[in-house]
């Protein structure tokens, strides 16, 4: 059953998603790329600035989870998803693996990483051979090394 909530969360979503697809002004993508000098906010490896994808941190598809509270018609008031807090310098491989996710289930897929690459025949051959060498993730991304 869909409730009438349900429904506004949905459309909300949506409208939300249309107006953060606008262009991003230049001058705030610098500030991303430079917010951890240059590298992925995540794996931490340096990007260039062209291959930079802005990504955020709390995904804009869920960011009427985050309402700070109602208006005086009694709409949602939803902090801006653009918001240069939220705004994340990320490689391509980072953004598109955390995809619409939060943090914590991006998290929570790092931790298992490890253990669906171990079900792949060939990539065991290769521990074997010590091809690869496999090492726990070490639970938290660049930018909290960064922030202490
Ligand atoms: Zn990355």
């Amino acid at each position: 059953m869909v409730h009438q909530t349900q429904i506004f969360c949905y459309s909300a979503a949506r409208q939300i998603a249309g107006i953060t697809q606008r262009r991003m002004k230049a001058e705030l993508r610098k500030q991303v790329y430079y917010k951890y000098d240059g590298h992925c906010a995540y794996c931490g490896k340096e990007i260039q600035y062209r291959e930079m994808q802005v990504d955020h941190l709390h995904p804009q598809a869920l960011s009427h989870f985050k309402a700070t509270g109602r208006d005086i018609n009694g709409n949602l008031i939803m902090p801006d998803p653009d918001r240069f807090e939220n705004l994340m310098p990320s490689c391509r491989r980072c953004n598109h693996y955390k995809r619409a996710h939060t943090i914590e289930q991006f998290r929570d897929n790092m931790r298992t990483i490890q253990k669906r690459l171990m079900k792949i025949y060939i990539f065991k051959v290769a521990v074997d051979y010590g091809i690869v060498e496999v090492k726990p993730f070490s639970g938290t991304f660049y930018f909290e090394h960064k922030e202490g």
